[in-house]
């Protein structure tokens, strides 16, 4: 009992329905699928199952159906031709990358990445003989440098985490193919809703679901996407055989995640632009980062590359440094202290602590990350409520103390 449009249908639709495979118990929601193994019906069936003159489920890390309605809808809702789902997404980057790359390679990244994804290509790679080059990633001029001999893969975050730089699509997409290369792009920030990387000449995209995708704070996952030849030929065989498969329960989350996403989106973009501009009039803060503002330094660039908003998350530097960023955080009654992003819930932290700790401290400047930046994920509380309770943090100061519940 599941429906087929003879229309194309679009991407709203497609979140909510896109994938639906009803079983013969006609559910309304996505049956959920929590099986490893499956069984043939004769030795001959299980003989035509492995030699693949029979397409059916086999072995749950190399498919399962729940995952695969989840593979299904996020591909649609990205106009990609595959998707491939993963356990996290850091198993997303990591097999994106290691699935084509061979010793002698090279990579080129710009320096503004999420932590595990700067140890990937700075600290695994080169182990396997894969030579990193990194760069400004708002310098063009830094890209036709490193683009200018061959390089095998290029791997972006924009805007990146934390500081929201914007790195130009379709330039470093044409700077890639010209120096023989896959560009694969991190859209967590931007999500499928805010920016199609696909569209602006990337090749592959990568999601951590954890993310918007779930945006509920329950689960881990990450997404692979790309061309049907990348996904079949090139990913596909490196997940089969190094196993980080989502559990079919994840996969029903994010699911049901997706269904709502676009909505979420929107909420929190809203939000943030509020947010922002609440912030940018504040003395006690010297620099707001977000992409919507006028004076983020690249906002005509994300105005050109994205679509629909600027996303949920805003960085802030505290102009009292460490001490004023502390007594922000401990003083927020409502936003909690949290190293997640992309959840219901409002959540701050101070990556030079945190998520950045382990950087040299001139790499987390070079980076643009202060001791008085704060970032903070605009959840989908009322504005109001989240505008009240940074203001009263920030005229409480430096001897806030939060208790815990
Ligand atoms: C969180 C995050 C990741 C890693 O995802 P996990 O699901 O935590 O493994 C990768 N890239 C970006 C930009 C992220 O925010």
């Amino acid at each position: 009992m599941t429906k087929t449009s003879s229309r194309p249908l679009r991407s709203r639709t497609r979140q909510v329905r896109a994938g639906l495979n009803r079983t013969g118990f006609s559910e309304t929601s996505e049956a959920l699928f929590m099986t490893s193994g499956y069984v043939y019906g004769s030795a001959e069936e299980a003989e035509a199952s492995f030699d693949g003159t029979l397409d059916r489920m086999v072995y749950s890390r190399f498919k399962n159906p729940t995952v695969a309605t989840f593979e299904e809808r996020l591909a649609a809702v990205e106009g990609a031709a595959a998707c491939r789902a993963t356990a996290s997404g850091m198993a997303a980057v990591h097999a994106a990358l290691l699935c084509q790359l061979k010793a002698g390679d090279r990579v080129v990244a710009p320096r503004a990445l999420f932590g595990s994804c700067t140890w990937i290509i700075n600290d695994l790679l080169p182990r396997f003989g894969v030579r990193p080059t990194f760069v400004d990633g708002t310098d063009l001029d830094q890209w036709r440098a490193a683009l200018a001999e061959p390089a095998a893969a290029v791997f972006l975050e924009t805007p990146s985490n934390p500081t929201l730089d914007i790195v130009d699509l379709p330039a470093v997409a044409d700077l890639t193919h010209r120096a023989g290369g896959r560009l694969e792009v991190d859209n967590v920030f931007a999500t499928p809703c805010l920016q199609s990387p696909l569209e602006l000449g990337a090749d592959v995209v990568v999601y951590s679901a954890t993310k918007h995708i779930d945006g509920q704070g329950r689960c881990l996952g990450g997404a692979v996407l790309g061309s049907a030849e990348f996904i079949a030929d090139v990913l596909s065989p490196y997940l089969r055989h190094t196993g980080p498969a989502l559990s079919p329960f994840n996969a029903w989350l994010l699911l049901k995640g997706l269904e709502t996403l676009d909505l979420r989106v929107e909420r929190h973009s809203a939000n943030a632009l509020k947010i922002a501009r609440f912030l940018e009039s504040r003395p006690e803060i010297s620099r707001v980062l977000y992409p919507g503002l006028d004076s983020h330094p690249q906002h005509d660039l994300a105005c050109r590359q994205m679509k629909g908003g600027f996303g949920g998350i805003v960085a802030f530097t505290l102009a009292g440094g460490k001490t004023a960023a502390y007594g922000l955080l401990n003083g927020l009654e409502v936003i909690d202290i949290s190293n997640n992003l992309g959840d219901a819930k409002s959540l701050a932290c101070h990556p030079w602590t945190t998520t950045h700790q382990r950087l040299a401290p001139e790499d987390k400047l070079a980076q643009g990350i202060g001791e008085g930046l704060i970032r903070l994920s605009v959840g989908l509380e009322d504005a109001c409520d989240l505008v009240d309770d940074l203001r009263l943090a920030l005229e409480s100061g430096a001897n806030g103390s939060k208790m815990d519940g």
